[in-house]
């Protein structure tokens, strides 16, 4: 099967400054990272702040441009970011991000930012962009009496409702949703996310979904990506991941995360600082942060490897063996 959109070696550098006259250090927010993601499929991308998975985001849609590697959609390769072809493509591919309030224009009503992009790419006929809106509307849970409100009269959750609808408007094969739930209340959060696994399932529609918070990508994802600056550390089925997670840093994020009806193990605490992109530590990115850490671990970058069907690691102690590495 061809998959929906594959990413292969992609890198992503830009210069930050440290001061108005500091020196400008180039920093490496993606770096050589293949993904792929099936037709239908959702793949969820965790990673802390810094972990480069906003701008992966952004580079699969060919918003943000690649120093490296290539973007394949639907079997094509991504066009140019600005250019007709790419703009053609954009209602197969949608981006939801985490403050709606931003994403929404305050001087028009709900029911005109949903009906957007059907008048952008001219698609069904005037009259039944109407129906079209009132069936995403019911779709993500509003009323018909909200269609004409504005964004500042909903609630949080209601303009995050909104966002999705107008991101399903044009039958989209692909959307991206980084961090879709982080600025909701906690209360409504589920609800969100929900309703997005059963949206994406209902309309067989394949998904990255990004996200600092493991918890929030266990309900949604089939398969996810852990990322540490800028780059997958392991890659597996979601109940894999959580069931038996390999790599140190994923034990230490699947460890603070309760899973229902399995005892909770010890909790792995992470030492040290958050990830820096403009200040990578030599060998293994994780290495300062890492109990397991050794030698070797300072002095080697470890390759991300097969470790069994469809799983792969980047650690130096996890080997093709089945047995978890002690957490
Ligand atoms: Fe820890 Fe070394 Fe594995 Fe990196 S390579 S995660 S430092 S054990
Ligand atoms: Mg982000």
């Amino acid at each position: 099967v061809t998959p929906l959109i594959e990413a292969k070696g992609l890198t992503r550098v830009y210069e930050m400054r440290r001061g108005l006259f500091g020196k400008a250090i180039p920093v490496r927010a993606v770096d050589d990272l293949s993904i792929k993601v099936l037709p239908g499929e959702t793949l969820g991308v965790v990673g802390e702040s810094g972990s480069g998975k906003s701008t992966l985001g952004r580079m699969l849609l060919g918003i943000d441009p690649a120093q490296a590697g290539a973007v394949t959609f639907e079997g094509h390769p991504m066009p140019a970011f600005g250019t007709a072809e790419w703009r053609a493509l954009r209602a197969r591919m949608q981006l939801v991000y985490q403050d709606p309030l931003a994403a929404l224009d305050r001087r028009l009503t709900i029911a005109t930012q949903i009906r957007e992009p059907l008048d952008i790419h001219n698609l069904l006929t005037k009259s039944q962009r109407d129906g079209r809106v009132q069936a995403l509307m019911a779709a993500v849970g509003l009323r018909p009496d909200q269609a004409d409100r504005y964004p500042h009269e909903l609630s949080g959750g209601q303009r995050q409702r909104a966002v999705i609808a107008r991101a399903l408007a044009s039958h989209p094969s692909l959307i991206v949703c980084d961090e879709p739930v982080s600025a909701l209340d906690v209360s409504i959060q589920a609800q969100v996310v929900n309703m997005l696994r059963d949206l994406q399932d209902e309309f067989q529609i394949g998904m990255v979904f990004i996200s600092h918070d493991l918890k929030v990508v266990r309900n949604v994802a089939d398969r996810v990506a852990v990322m540490y600056l800028g780059r997958i550390v392991e890659e597996a089925l979601s109940d894999v991941i959580f069931a038996s997670p390999r790599h140190p840093y994923t034990q230490a994020l699947v460890s603070s995360v309760p899973v229902p009806g399995q005892p909770l193990k010890g909790r792995m605490i992470l030492q040290g600082e958050p990830p820096n992109p403009a200040d990578r530590p030599s060998g293994c990115a994780f290495h300062p942060r890492c109990p397991l850490a050794t030698d070797i671990c300072r002095t080697s970058v470890p390759a991300l490897r097969t470790i069994g069907v469809g799983r792969s690691a980047a650690c130096h102690l996890v080997e093709g063996a089945t047995a978890p590495i002690a957490a």
